[in-house]
């Protein structure tokens, strides 16, 4: 169902003044006018969203995508949008895409985002409790249905009037017509027109992705003398195609490694007879033993967050190919298949509103319970997954709960880094956003949010966590069986495990 927030301007000040997350939270009249017009519409919406979901749309559907879009502008119609169907070009091969606007001046211009395609159809709308099952439910006629019950609200307390929205729903996104510049063509202009966009796709409670690496292709071809492989090295035979290909990538691993940055080359075929089919991603060699290969072909990936980050990528490479071994040359070519798009600080700070909610919710679960929350591990893998297993009953009751305290810290660079910032672990571009921020919260403290948990005067290895495992026997006493266990991850920039 559609959750309301607080506006994030005056979200973000109660967070930053050190207000409670309760004061943060109260609202204000419109804002009651939006949940009042959110509950009363609880069965509709789940009405609207059967409705959609038993309208079968795998992309490949072009009638059926087109059905979903003309149940989604029946919904927006009234609330003030003009609504059109927009086709793609035939070669596109897709159905096209619904576009509703609606006009005004005031503020931001908004951009929400959704599909109407589903990978999977034929399953039908079917409700077990709070569950609810059918062919793209959760990828995303939810997420539409976010979208449209969400303005619905807005204009019935009046905060669209004079407010500049577009919604895309696409009908393509789990398998996008090429040449993707004419299949997005739509999106791309709505994109232009606004300052602000938000995608509904992926309904995980409390996450937004607010960045994503790009994705681009490399192909390499290397040509040397075919020679005896007697006279290899030779001035005049040179090192062969083979030791030249092996030069290139050798550097590539070695000196290209940056964070956010990955290249892997997929395929390689050499000797002194090569075939090579890029589309098809196959070759055959041929090479006798004792001849010097003349040819290689390699090609592979590169993954980048931002544009910047490809180009000086791109220009690094073409440098260590130009410095040719002995009588071969090389050449690369590249291609960029999909943008970057490198976390903003508008990006993190729709984060940081998102941190401060579910920082309350979480304060809400644990009062009683705990005296210390770091909201942060959730973003954790393993933890969503054991919180899961958790809510279904698989494990039982938690009786013992284990503090860490991992104070790596942006701030302090002689500290190595920790969890936090490895997105093979769970953190990474999401991970280290607006932690400060919404750690007061958490904690209901009132100062400086930006300051970390102040260290107890002269305490010791394990101080922090110490402190923190006392508060929380303190809040678990008398609850028999309930044992807390510190630890301190850091102390003083010595790591002594973890990380
Ligand atoms: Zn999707």
């Amino acid at each position: 169902m559609p959750t309301v927030t607080p506006p994030p301007a005056r979200l973000l000040l109660a967070v930053l003044l050190g207000c409670t997350a309760a004061q943060a939270f109260s609202l204000d009249a419109p804002e009651e006018r939006i949940v009042r017009a959110v509950d009363a519409r609880q069965a509709a919406a789940l009405d609207l969203l059967a409705e959609t979901i038993n309208l079968e749309s795998a992309t490949e559907n072009h009638a059926g995508v087109r059905r979903v879009g003309d149940v989604l502008a029946r919904e927006l119609m009234p609330l003030g949008f003009e609504t059109r169907w927009v086709d793609v070009p035939a070669e596109v091969g897709r159905a096209g895409h619904l576009v509703a606007v609606r006009r005004g001046s005031r503020g931001k211009r908004l951009l929400l985002i959704g599909h109407l395609d589903t990978v999977l159809q034929g399953e039908p709308f079917r409700r077990d409790g709070n569950r609810i099952y059918g062919s793209g439910t959760e990828d995303m006629k939810g997420g539409n249905l976010v979208i449209v019950e969400a303005l619905r609200a807005l204009h019935a307390s009046g905060a669209l009037e004079d407010r500049q929205v577009t919604v895309v729903f696409t009908g393509d996104e789990e398998d996008p017509g090429a040449p993707h510049l004419l299949g997005r063509q739509a999106l791309i202009e709505a994109g232009e027109a606004s300052d602000v966009a938000l995608g509904f796709e992926g309904g995980v409670p409390g996450v937004a992705v607010i960045g994503r690496r790009g994705i681009g292709t490399w192909r390499l071809e290397v040509t040397a003398q075919q020679a005896h492989s007697s006279g290899i090295f030779r001035e005049n035979r040179g090192d062969g195609a083979i030791f030249e290909a092996v030069r290139i990538l050798d550097r590539f691993r070695v000196e290209l490694r940056e964070p956010n940055l990955t290249f892997n080359p997929s395929v390689i075929v050499g000797g002194t007879d090569v075939t090579f089919d890029e589309a098809g991603h196959r070759g055959t060699a041929h090479g006798k033993t004792n001849v010097i290969p003349r040819d290689v072909r390699v090609m592979g990936d590169l993954r980048f967050l931002s544009g910047a980050q490809f180009e000086a990528a791109c220009d690094k490479m073409t440098a260590i190919v130009a410095a040719s071994l002995p009588v071969t040359s090389a050449a690369i070519r590249f291609q960029q298949e999909y943008p970057a798009m490198a976390p903003t600080d508008g990006n993190r700070a729709v984060l940081a509103v998102l941190d401060a909610v579910e920082a309350e919710e979480l304060v809400h679960l644990a009062r009683g319970r705990l005296a210390l929350v770091n909201h942060q591990l959730r973003w954790s893998p393993e933890r969503r997954r054991m919180r899961d297993m958790i809510a279904e009953g698989f494990v039982g009751t938690p009786r013992s709960a284990r503090v860490e305290l991992c104070l790596g810290s942006r701030a302090h660079l002689e500290r190595r880094w920790s969890w936090w910032h490895d997105e093979a672990r769970g953190g990474g571009v999401l991970g280290g956003c607006r932690f400060h921020h919404s750690r007061p919260a958490v904690r209901g403290e009132r100062g400086n949010p930006r300051r970390a948990r102040p260290r107890r005067p002269g305490a010791g290895p394990d101080g922090h966590a110490g402190d923190a495992g006392r508060e929380a026997s303190d809040a678990v006493r008398g609850q028999p069986g309930f044992r807390v266990r510190g630890h301190d991850d850091w102390y003083d920039g010595q790591e002594r495990r973890g990380a």
